[in-house]
């Protein structure tokens, strides 16, 4: 399969490759090959995401240990491989399925002819009044032959709709798992953002409310400083399920970023979607969190959300936005709370000039 840094000039990749290999070192990362694909991309700055997680973890002074390179490696280049590596596989299969169903209807259409032109035969014979008993007994054999024919053709049929359930099962399953955060089982980036582009359109077609929740834990790095980043992670999937069966069945909880998550609730005014999110801070302030290892309890987590309403017309990303300075004003009034796009400030009129 060609890759995409095929098409790159020599001297570039050789200077990508150079560049990685600095950081690598920089940064203390064995360089093995999933390390350098990863790192090979942050060298080339694509994509951008991948290029703005390491800043920001860099800038952090973190530790690049073996549990943060394979969450690069599986959220920015693993999963990504492995769908293109499904979809060669799959599109492989199609071509066996499509070559061979094209061999069985030539087959078919071969035979008919072959047995038309038999019937017509004995048809012309009728007519020139060949002996009836012979001509009865040439085409009770061609029906015979036609009816074996057409049986092992029906049996190939069956065999290649399986073949062909088989390969759409495994696009549709590829396909859920290109929308899917691995670490949390949520939907991600992308399914969020097909999710809104929907639910926007209904809202401005129905005059319907469209709300949205955004939740950040609360003192996150320090948890994972204090209990590393396994158990962290195990905290992110607590919340992440927490969230999930706290959101109505035709809502989207979704994993926006790092320790972000996310929830969309179509037909939610601001105040329904910020009672949600009371109960939702509640339920995750209530939990009791045990380190599955040795079954120590740890501190319990919190978390700060900001609510916002759709304005009709407006991108996701101005309703994110207004979401991200409401949780902002949440972290600023100590933490714990749910914080609504009513309660900011407003923005600062811009100088004229
Ligand atoms: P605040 O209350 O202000 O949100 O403090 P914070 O420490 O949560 O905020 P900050 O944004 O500085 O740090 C977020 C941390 O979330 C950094 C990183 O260690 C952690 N994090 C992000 N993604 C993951 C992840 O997938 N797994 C784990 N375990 N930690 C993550
Ligand atoms: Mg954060
Ligand atoms: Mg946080």
């Amino acid at each position: 399969m060609a890759d995409a840094f095929d098409e790159l000039d020599f001297e570039y990749v050789s200077g990508v490759a150079e560049k990685a290999m600095g950081a690598i070192a920089a940064q203390r990362v064995p360089p093995t090959p999933h390390n350098f694909h990863v790192w090979f991309k942050y060298a080339l700055g694509n994509p951008v995401a991948l290029k703005r997680t390491i800043d920001i973890l860099i800038a952090q002074k973190r530790k690049f240990d073996a549990s943060t390179n394979r969450d690069l490696y599986t959220t920015y280049v693993g999963s990504r491989g492995t769908d293109e590596a499904v979809a060669h596989q799959v599109s492989q299969q199609l071509h066996t399925v499509l070559a061979s169903a094209k061999q069985f209807l030539s087959t078919a259409i071969t035979d008919n002819r072959t047995h038309m032109q038999a019937i017509s035969e004995v048809a012309d014979r009728t007519e020139a009044g060949a002996d009836p008993r012979v001509l009865v007994e040439t085409l009770m054999n061609e029906l015979a032959k036609a009816t074996k024919r057409s049986t092992k053709l029906e049996a190939e049929f069956v065999e290649k709709s399986r073949e062909l359930d088989i390969i759409r099962q495994s696009l549709s399953q590829s396909e859920e798992r290109a929308r899917t955060d691995t670490l949390t089982g949520l939907p991600n980036r992308r399914a969020l953002e097909e999710f809104f582009r929907a639910a926007q359109e209904d809202s401005m077609e129905r005059g319907q409310p469209l709300s949205v929740l955004l939740i950040d834990i609360d003192h996150f790095k320090k948890f994972n400083d204090n209990f590393g980043h396994g158990v962290g992670d195990q905290v992110l999937r607590l919340v992440a399920k927490v969230l999930r069966d706290r959101v109505r069945e035709n809502d989207l909880a979704a994993r926006y970023g790092g320790e972000e998550l996310i929830a969309i609730l179509p037909g939610a005014d601001i105040a329904v979607c910020s009672a949600t999110a009371e109960r939702i801070r509640r339920a995750i302030a209530d939990c009791k969190i045990t380190r599955r290892s040795t079954g120590q309890e740890l501190p319990g987590i919190t978390v700060s959300i900001g609510v916002g309403q759709f304005q009709p017309g407006e991108s996701m990303e101005d309703l994110i936005d207004r979401c991200d300075r409401a949780l902002y004003q949440g972290k600023k009034r100590g933490r714990n709370c749910v914080v609504t796009e009513q309660e900011l400030e407003p923005e600062p009129e811009r100088a004229a000039g």
